[in-house]
């Protein structure tokens, strides 16, 4: 018999057989609450069990949704698809909360020495790239406050998304519904029954695990190829310098918001992963906005932030079901790129989880070798 006071709210744990299925997402960040949110959109019952206290990546995101990217400029895998399936995710959401936090912003990247400038020439005579290039242009054309000596080219298509805000909104409605606990999650605590999972006082045919870099330490997935990397930002701002609406692509970026204030990221560590703020990332960052800038200007820091991205060793996400454990399911791998694949995965995920249809063999946890899982 579960608890009174927990049956009021949660009549849809049961330990009977019921037609509902019930699921339980373990890990409320953004690709935790997208799920829930996809679930409800479908009719299904939830419970979402994450803290807001532990570490997360989506709080130190700047959300970038960057369609061309990396030294070799590649167009973003699967970006065509991603993209659409991002923004009316986004803009429904939304709509659903009365927020904007899809914005789309134009980018420009500068060229680094002559063979960027000569990859550039490629990249644009080539079709597949013609919806997210538009031109290169001459120093000092397109950024004039910014150091161009190899000059620059457009991006497309480039947007941000304000996650923190929209976890936010997700999780605050989830809880007035009585369908988010937050709490940290003890997988110790986690074991199977005849026809599902028990977690303390709760019951759950199927258990979806959306730890972010925290999946690390899950004993069900002990080997599932992440490799996290950890980041860390700057938020700033500059009496003296007030840039266009452009996000700029130097060593590091450097976004602009509309209050005057800007962020400048990311550095890239695979050796540390602490989510602390560090004092050699932070003049890291600091010199090589410096260093972008023509003009010395005054730059104070408001907010310094650290946190881990779950990235994967094929950067791919990785979703599907636990190939022994019947009932138990991954959503993870987003790595630096969540902005705009959690809405597709979470979609997939979802699709699997309610009519079994098949996933994507790209992204599928059944790519990954036989001892991934235990
Ligand atoms: C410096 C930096 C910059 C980035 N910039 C961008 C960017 O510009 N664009 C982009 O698309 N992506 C960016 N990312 C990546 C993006 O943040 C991630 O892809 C995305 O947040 C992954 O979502 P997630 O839900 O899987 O993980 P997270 O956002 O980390 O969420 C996981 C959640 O699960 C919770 N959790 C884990 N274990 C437990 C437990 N045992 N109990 C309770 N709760 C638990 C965590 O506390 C967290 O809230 C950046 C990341 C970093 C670190």
């Amino acid at each position: 018999m579960l608890p009174d006071a927990f049956s009021i709210q949660h009549t849809f744990i049961s330990t009977s057989s019921s037609s509902h299925t019930p699921h339980l997402i373990v890990g409320a960040g953004l690709a935790g609450c997208l799920l829930a949110w996809r679930l409800q959109q479908a009719g299904q019952h939830f419970l979402l069990l994450g803290s807001t206290a532990m570490p997360a990546a989506f709080k130190v995101a700047a959300g970038v949704i960057n369609p061309v990217t990396g030294r070799w400029m590649t167009k973003t895998w699967n970006f065509d698809q991603l993209l659409p399936e991002a923004q009316a995710t986004y803009q429904a959401l939304e709509q659903q909360f009365g927020i904007q936090v899809f914005h789309r912003i134009p980018e420009v990247r500068f060229c680094q020495n002559a063979d960027d400038i000569k990859r550039l020439g490629r990249r644009l005579r080539n079709p597949r790239y013609h919806n997210v290039l538009s031109r290169y242009f001459a120093p000092g054309e397109a950024a004039p406050g910014f150091n161009d000596p190899h000059g620059s080219f457009g991006i497309e298509q480039a947007a941000y998304i304000e996650l923190p805000k929209l976890v936010t909104h997700l999780r605050t409605a989830f809880a007035q519904q009585g369908l988010f606990r937050d709490e940290t999650f003890h997988h110790s605590a986690l074991q199977p029954t005849t026809d599902g999972w028990q977690y303390q006082d709760l019951y759950a045919t199927k258990v979806i695990f959306c730890e972010g870099a925290a999946a690390m330490h899950n004993p069900w997935f002990p080997n599932i190829a992440l490799q996290p990397a950890k980041g860390e930002t700057l938020l700033c701002h500059s009496p003296t310098l007030q840039l266009p609406h452009k996000l700029y692509h130097h060593k590091k970026w450097l976004l602009p918001y509309p209050d005057g204030s800007f962020r400048v990221g990311a550095t890239y560590d695979e050796a540390d992963l602490s989510e602390t703020p560090t004092a050699p990332r932070k003049a890291e960052l600091l010199a090589a906005t410096h260093a972008a800038l023509k003009e010395s200007h005054r730059i104070e820091i408001t907010t310094h932030l650290a946190g881990v991205r779950p990235s994967t060793r094929d950067s791919r996400p990785i979703i599907g079901a636990h190939p022994s454990q019947a009932g138990l399911y991954l959503l993870n791998g987003l790595g630096s790129k969540g902005a705009s694949t959690a809405p597709a995965m979470s979609q997939q995920l979802v699709n699997h989880l309610l009519t079994h249809a098949p996933i994507d063999t790209e992204v599928d946890l059944a790519r990954l070798d036989t001892n991934a899982c235990a």
